[in-house]
């Protein structure tokens, strides 16, 4: 296959500054990488946390974007399984050690070696990247395109934090109803959930929305539901809503915090906390939630909604996403060049 040897990127030169389109070199894929012509790559709020400087330890310069469906076009000496031509997704969890205790214990989101895709090392605002085979997850049909990016962080940290509601769940709170919360409230209701959803202050956009999807009652994030709730997850990167998430829940309840960055949280009185009420929260993913979550989601099926954006206007799509204009989850669009 006849490969360029440039190919076009939003590089983030310095936290704080938008993206900036540049020509760069095609990177060349390790013995264990693939390169993958990138298809579609979400927008993420982690994204927008890393443009910011709220995450502290980005590489730079840096190509983010961990959302990303592609195509293998070259593989490395030493990769087994993927060829070239088929379809791939690639998440935040880039590369693993495998040898710390917390690889060695199923926490690999945990792992102290671990490498995150588009925070430090290259990721998918651009034409081509680089992935660990091991790391990138086959994509079903029906998700190779735009559709299937939000499936990769959205979709899989929503499951993630799913996982950890605990079991005997109905009543399900969820705080801000955007990428995550539109795909995760499809799996929920398919297991026979009721879904409360909470969104900004007068958002009535979302509200309607999250109600299309067949939540029991849609709100403002200051309202308290019609019922107690028996689990809540908190998207919405404002710590003021875990008090609040705390107020709405049950006795025994857990209140679960999806995003890796969050204002500080108010403190708060114990009673609230009290009868065994847990807040906790969830970081990375592991390659067994994806295998688990891309399993389901055809089942569902989970259908994905997106606002595409090509690839040099990725500073727009982090805007609207920022001011909440997005409904559902935000998507670079790559064009082939012949
Ligand atoms: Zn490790
Ligand atoms: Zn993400």
């Amino acid at each position: 296959m006849h490969l360029p040897d440039t190919m076009q990127a939003m590089v983030l030169e310095q936290p704080g500054k938008p993206l900036v389109l540049k020509t760069v070199p095609l990177p060349l894929p390790k013995d264990r990488q693939v390169l993958v012509r990138i298809i579609a790559c979400g927008v993420c709020r982690t994204d927008l946390h890393i443009v910011d400087g709220e995450l502290s330890k980005p590489k730079l310069p840096l190509i983010i974007g961990h959302e990303i469906v592609g195509v293998v076009v070259k593989k490395g000496a030493a990769v087994s399984n993927l060829r070239e031509g088929d379809v791939t997704g690639i998440p935040w969890l880039g590369y693993t050690c495998g040898k710390c205790r917390y690889c060695k214990s199923e926490k690999e989101n945990l792992c102290e070696n671990a490498l995150f895709t588009g925070y430090t090392i290259d990721g998918g605002y651009a034409e081509y990247t680089v992935a660990y085979e091991k790391y990138c997850f086959p994509i079903p049909g029906q998700y190779a395109n735009a559709s299937g990016s939000p499936l990769l962080c959205a979709g899989l940290i929503g499951y993630r934090s799913y996982t950890m509601i605990g079991e005997h769940v109905t009543n399900l709170g969820i705080y801000g109803f955007g990428a995550a919360a539109h795909i995760l409230i499809q799996l929920a209701i398919f297991q026979g959930k009721k879904i409360f959803a909470f969104t900004r202050e007068g958002d009535a956009n979302a509200q309607t929305f999250a109600r299309k999807l067949g939540a029991t009652w849609a709100g403002n994030s200051s309202e308290a539901p019609p019922e107690k709730l028996d689990a809540a997850i908190i998207f919405a990167p404002a710590g003021n809503l875990v008090p609040k998430a705390l107020l709405d829940l049950d006795k025994g309840g857990v209140v679960v915090c999806g995003g890796i960055h969050m204002s500080d949280i108010p403190s708060f009185p114990y009673s609230i906390l009290w009868e065994e009420r847990m807040i906790r929260s969830v970081a990375n993913l592991t390659r067994k939630d994806g295998e688990q979550f891309l399993k389901i989601a055809p089942q569902i099926p989970i259908k994905t909604e997106t606002q595409t954006f090509p690839l040099h206007q990725a500073n727009e799509a982090l805007l609207a996403l920022r001011n909440g204009k997005i409904q559902g989850a935000a998507v670079l669009v790559m064009s082939p060049r012949g």
